[in-house]
């Protein structure tokens, strides 16, 4: 087995050497666990804040151990009742080849129903992000305009989609190149996209958003957030999932310079933690499932081979290396 180990807490930028690929044995499964061989492993921009000591909603990785996230795997041993040899689990053992999983934690996922990925990306976390963000933090409905960063990443991408389908009066999105803005446009369907590295987000989004905007579903911070304050309508709801321009800061980033907007338009700005809304996954499921098995809802996945590209996988999303939900395949 090999397992990827925090073994110091990265400053800035994660460095090779605050890591290391190490090989152990494979796992025993004690009773009420299962022995799953990872197949898909999640990489996300949430662990870089795990990496940290700094008091977050998860808990820091500890140092010298094993990492974790989410992963689909195979059962290959079990002890506990309701899970057998060859059923396929989700679960939260990831950065690892094999893992001992208490089966009251693991959710069997059906091979046969969906590709074994999507239950960690468009059918899993980050589809379930963009769905509770969009309609139950952000409140959205029929005929509001909407505007999302990060829009060609897992979660971002699958919002504007979400919003078109379900009757937004129009759809902005920003990435960060002139190929991901085309995709936004030409297959997910955006009404506007623009890629942010080009000019000022301030100008691109006023010249997208003539009108302006009614939700901004904010993966990014910064300069995106100070953007969409200024463009929210009366009774505008910003909803704060993701800062991602800022994981990798080592000084305290300025806030938006015109939070008066939030006073003189009665905006909302609230955040949302995904693990706060996982009462509504089988709506979530219900509703979203059908629309990516018939394709009115696109998706893609930036697939990276290999236990040992784990890592280089992880720093490849803060980088943007990826288009839809990046995933470590073994
Ligand atoms: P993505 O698939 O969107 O990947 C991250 C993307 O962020 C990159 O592809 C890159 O795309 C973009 N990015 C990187 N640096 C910057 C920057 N400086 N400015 C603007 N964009 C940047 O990841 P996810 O869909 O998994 O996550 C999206 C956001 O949602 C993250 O902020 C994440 O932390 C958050 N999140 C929050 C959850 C919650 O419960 N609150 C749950 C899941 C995710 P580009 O090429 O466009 O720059």
């Amino acid at each position: 087995n090999r397992e990827w180990h925090l073994l110091s807490r990265p400053v800035g930028w994660p460095k090779a050497d605050d890591f290391a690929l190490v090989e152990t044995e494979v796992p025993t499964p004690g009773e009420g666990q299962v022995l799953v061989r990872n197949k898909y492993l999640s990489v996300d921009p949430y662990m870089r804040g795990r990496m940290s000591a700094a008091k977050s909603y998860a808990a820091p990785f500890e140092l010298g151990k094993v990492m974790q996230g989410g992963a689909v795997g195979e059962v290959i041993a079990s002890n506990a009742e309701g899970i057998e040899v060859g059923d396929h689990v989700l679960h939260f053992f990831g950065w690892r080849e094999y893992a001992a999983v208490d089966a009251k934690t693991a959710v069997k996922v059906d091979a046969q129903a969906a590709p074994l990925s999507t239950y960690l990306g468009v059918l899993g976390m980050t589809g379930l992000t963009a769905y509770a963000g969009l309609l139950r933090v952000g409140s959205f409905k029929e005929g509001d305009a909407v505007f999302v960063s990060g829009a060609a990443g897992a979660v971002g991408g699958q919002v504007g989609q979400i919003a078109k389908l379900k009757g937004a009066s129009r759809v902005i999105g920003s990435a960060g190149s002139d190929e991901k803005v085309k995709l936004l446009v030409e297959e997910y369907g955006f009404d506007a996209a623009f890629n942010y590295k080009n000019g000022p987000v301030w100008e691109q989004l006023t010249e997208a958003a003539p009108d302006g905007i009614d939700v901004y579903f904010d993966n990014v911070g910064g300069e995106h957030l100070e953007a969409a304050i200024g463009a929210l309508n009366l009774k505008g709801r910003a909803v704060v999932c993701g800062m991602i321009s800022q994981y990798n800061s080592t000084e305290p980033t300025p806030g938006p310079r015109n939070m008066v907007k939030i006073l003189q338009n009665r905006l909302r700005v609230e955040g949302i933690l995904v693990g706060d809304h996982y009462d509504l996954q089988q709506q979530f499921v219900s509703e979203v499932g059908p629309w990516v098995a018939s394709g009115q809802l696109k998706y893609r996945e930036t697939v990276v081979e290999g236990i040992e590209n784990n890592l280089e996988a992880f720093l490849g999303v803060l980088r943007g290396d990826n288009t839809g939900k990046m995933i470590v395949k073994l």
